[in-house]
């Protein structure tokens, strides 16, 4: 990761069919096109990829969340279990329907803790949405399990994890609605774009004619057509699906060098006993796309993380003291900074987590370091840093 360190001639070649023509819009102008329909060719293949009966592709991750919220029809005052660890996108996609996002405790998954979900459950929680940080998952089995016993849906933010697992299902597609993010640092990109899939036809209606101002796509004149309830927009031009589908057909070779990439460090990493590598629920198979794990104390990772910085080692994460990953530096979310004045619902039902407890999260990831694993490293280099991280951390347990 991130797929643009490999943008070559594919993405180019996809890219120019659009150019040639001049259509840049995904709808429309059928003559004009020439046959060329990028968005949906790379619908087609992403729910082909991901084993689903639909997909939507979107302007962007947060549009692809914002939708499938809007889709299951969450609103106004209800709530939505998101954990403590995420990117500010989770919970922006959550407010901007009206809903209300639930911090909830992470585990040694680095997501979702089951049995704190559990006691976060009430009458207005409408969703759990797990969101599979750095390339891996939730135990997804006792989360579906929480939803069918108090009917509530299970909505993936997939955006770190495209081509993991679970349970032999692509990652994504075993909630009732998955959503995937191809801004341009993730596992492959669009440059701008986003996606979401499922198996629910209902869900996936809404989300073609919402995410195009309400246009229920029925014939072949847009100005007549039909507006069957409320929409907005959250369209992806045909220059950024051109590229999605180039990399959408590399994903398994990145996923490839990312796995073999990772599996090299960790096994250079494996002498230490001190360190623990992050849960993988049962069941589950990453991405790779990071290999975090943690040390026995919070001020042994900060100072590994900046030893390894002076030695040259980029790429290793911190999230603990991260301005947009962490709760614990979100204070526009929790002291409520809207540029407008936010629902009622919205201020009561956030101002009452400031005081929370997040001493389990901050537990694991004060001890957490993560590190991005690139597609571009040649072997040579993959041995290079595993040698040097294992020194310093030698220097450090
Ligand atoms: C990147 C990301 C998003 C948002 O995606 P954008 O395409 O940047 O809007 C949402 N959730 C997570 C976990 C992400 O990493």
């Amino acid at each position: 990761m991130p797929g643009f360190e490999l943008f070559g001639s594919l993405e180019q070649k996809e890219t120019n069919k659009v150019l040639e023509t001049g259509v840049l819009m995904r709808y429309g102008f059928d003559g004009p096109r020439k046959g060329q329909w990028k968005a949906k060719e790379m619908e087609e293949a992403l729910a082909k990829r991901m084993e689903v009966k639909y997909a939507q592709l979107l302007s962007s991750g947060t549009a692809a969340l914002t939708v499938a919220l809007a889709s299951t029809e969450i609103g106004l005052g209800d709530e939505v279990i998101v954990p403590s660890f995420t990117f500010v996108a989770s919970f922006e996609a959550i407010l901007s329907v009206g809903a209300i996002p639930v911090l909830v405790d992470i585990d040694d998954t680095l997501t979702l803790d089951p049995k704190a979900v559990a006691k976060a459950i009430g009458p207005k929680t409408k969703a759990i949405m797990p969101v599979h940080m750095c390339g891996s998952m939730a135990n997804l089995r006792a989360l579906a399990n929480l939803c069918r016993e108090h009917n509530l849906l299970l909505i993936e933010d997939a955006c770190q994890a495209i081509g993991g697992t679970y349970e032999g299902k692509p990652l994504g597609s075993y909630g009732d609605i998955g959503c995937f993010s191809f801004d341009y640092v993730k596992t492959i990109t669009c440059g701008e774009g986003g996606a979401l899939i499922t198996n629910n036809a209902k869900y996936y209606k809404h989300a073609d004619h919402y995410s195009d101002h309400g246009h229920d796509h029925i014939g072949n004149d847009r100005g007549k057509e039909g507006h069957p309830f409320l929409g907005y927009n959250f369209r992806i031009s045909e220059l950024n699906a051109a590229v999605g589908v180039a990399q959408l057909k590399r994903l398994d070779d990145f996923i490839a060098i990312q796995e073999k990439n990772y599996s090299i460090i960790r096994k250079e990493l494996e002498v230490f006993p001190e360190i623990k590598f992050r849960t993988v629920p049962e069941g589950g198979v990453e991405n790779y796309s990071f290999l975090s794990f943690f040390l026995p104390t919070q001020e042994m990772a900060k100072k590994v993380q900046i030893a390894l910085s002076k030695a040259g080692v980029d790429g290793c994460f911190y999230w603990y003291d991260n301005n947009w990953h962490y709760y614990k530096k979100w204070d526009h979310l929790l002291d409520l900074k809207s540029l407008g004045k936010l629902p009622m619902e919205v201020q009561e039902g956030v101002k009452n987590q400031k005081n929370n407890d997040f001493a389990a999260s901050d537990n694991w990831m004060g001890r957490n370091l993560s590190f991005l694993i690139k597609l571009s490293w040649k072997e040579v280099e993959v041995m290079e840093r595993a040698k040097k991280i294992v020194q310093i951390l030698a220097q450090h347990l």
